[in-house]
């Protein structure tokens, strides 16, 4: 038992499961797994090597790997209605590079969303392959609406006619145009790539429109709102399934992590079922309520709300940066994180605003009225930043929360 030969990894997971257990994690991109997504990563399947594909590896001994992979490949088509579905990639990022190699040749024109509005590193960021080895162009929201600004798009896209255009973000609270993007990409024939890194699950459960069918390629991680392992799939049309799989294996990664495939495949059943669906409608009836009860105490939203899982909070009028929010709400067991806003005047390291999603603690069960209660929670810490006594309370109050919404 691992207790017993590592008591220094064994007693520091003990610690972060007490942490999962006894905080309030509101970070977006986070979820809690089932049991039994936990049984398949956490399982013998870590030993085997298959580099290759189902029929074509080059090992022996895979009978039961090209069983579980192939499963997990007709299972995210079938959810997502694709063509194609690559699931080998390490995680989003890598899956991400993988479209690039598969489709633009290095140092060609990427069009993304802007990192500062809200787009993810692999769009363009210049510390990234993706600002490295390309030229990126990118676009943004509106300062007034704080909405992707669709006309921009497309006058920079006739201007710069980039080869593939990137849709899809970490911290953009509102749906995505996606017929709008894909005119736009048909108009400068360039490849259409949605990331739904975020919403997957909303995607698949038809609660925002599942770009799958019409666009050129999509990636996700399986570990946010679709709630599985760390992972992600590549989805395409037939046309690009060859380019897209060579471009995974053998372009830039050697064997699949098959317990991660087997995971995968585990997340994308519960995902097929009806609960999974009630499940992310409350996922955005908890957001647009926590989002509510925010402005009410005084809060403003960019955008002014949101239609998904996430909100982003400007806590300019509030006196306090991101950073101190982050370090505030920690102290009181909710665990968040800053976020610049579009136009922050502020720097990454200390921004302006603060992310929140309520894609894991809707995995607890929370429901409206816990939403308002945690709302509250945020406010009275920020109002009361330096009274220890009130951050003592409010924790404990967290903490008896969390007890009434037990996980594992
Ligand atoms: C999370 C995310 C990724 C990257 O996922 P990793 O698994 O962290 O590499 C890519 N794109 C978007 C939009 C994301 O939100």
């Amino acid at each position: 038992m691992l207790k017993d030969s590592d008591s220094e990894i064994y007693s520091a997971m003990q610690k972060e499961l007490h942490r999962q257990k006894y905080s309030l994690e509101l970070i977006p991109s986070e979820n809690y797994v089932s049991t039994e997504v936990m049984e398949a990563m956490g399982s013998w399947l870590t030993n085997k090597y298959s580099e290759g594909y189902p029929g074509k590896r080059y090992y022996g001994g895979n009978e039961f790997i090209d069983i579980i992979e192939t499963i997990a490949i007709e299972r995210a088509k079938k959810l997502f209605k694709a063509e194609h579905a690559n699931v080998q990639p390490y995680s989003g990022s890598p899956a991400n590079q993988a479209i690039y190699a598969a489709l633009v040749p290095i140092g060609e024109k990427v069009m993304g969303m802007d990192l500062a509005h809200g787009g993810h590193l692999t769009h363009g960021s210049p510390v990234n392959f993706s600002g490295k080895w390309y030229k990126m162009i990118t676009y943004g929201v509106d300062k007034e609406t704080e909405l992707i600004d669709y006309d921009l798009m497309l006058k920079k896209a006739r201007e710069e006619k980039p080869k593939m255009i990137i849709v899809g973000a970490t911290a953009y609270p509102r749906k995505y145009d996606f017929r709008r993007i894909k005119e736009i990409c048909d108009e400068v024939s360039a490849y259409a790539f949605a990331d739904i890194a975020h919403i997957a699950g909303l995607c698949v459960t038809e609660i925002h429109e599942n770009p799958v069918p019409y666009f050129d390629v999509v990636s996700t991680t399986t570990h946010k709102t679709l709630r599985g392992p760390r992972g992600a799939i590549i989805m395409c049309k037939t046309q690009y399934a060859q380019a897209i799989d060579k471009a995974v294996f053998p372009g830039l990664q050697g064997g699949p992590h098959d317990h991660t495939t087997a995971a995968i495949a585990v997340a994308l059943k519960e995902a097929s079922l009806p609960s999974f669906k009630e499940y992310t409608k409350q996922i955005v009836k908890n957001a647009q309520t926590l989002a509510q009860v925010l402005m009410d105490y005084g809060f403003r939203l960019v955008s002014g709300g949101t239609d998904n899982h996430l909100l982003l909070l400007d806590l300019q009028n509030k006196n306090i940066t991101g950073k101190e929010a982050q370090v505030l709400l920690d102290s009181v067991s909710i665990t968040t994180n800053m976020n610049t806003i579009p136009y922050d005047l502020r720097k990454p390291f200390n921004p302006s605003g603060l992310r929140l999603g309520t894609p894991a603690l809707t995995s607890r069960g929370m429901k409206e009225s816990e939403m308002k209660e945690i709302a509250g929670f945020i406010h009275k810490a920020i109002e009361n930043r330096n009274d220890e006594e009130i951050k003592r309370k409010i924790k404990e109050e967290v903490e008896t929360l969390c007890q009434n919404f037990m996980i594992y």
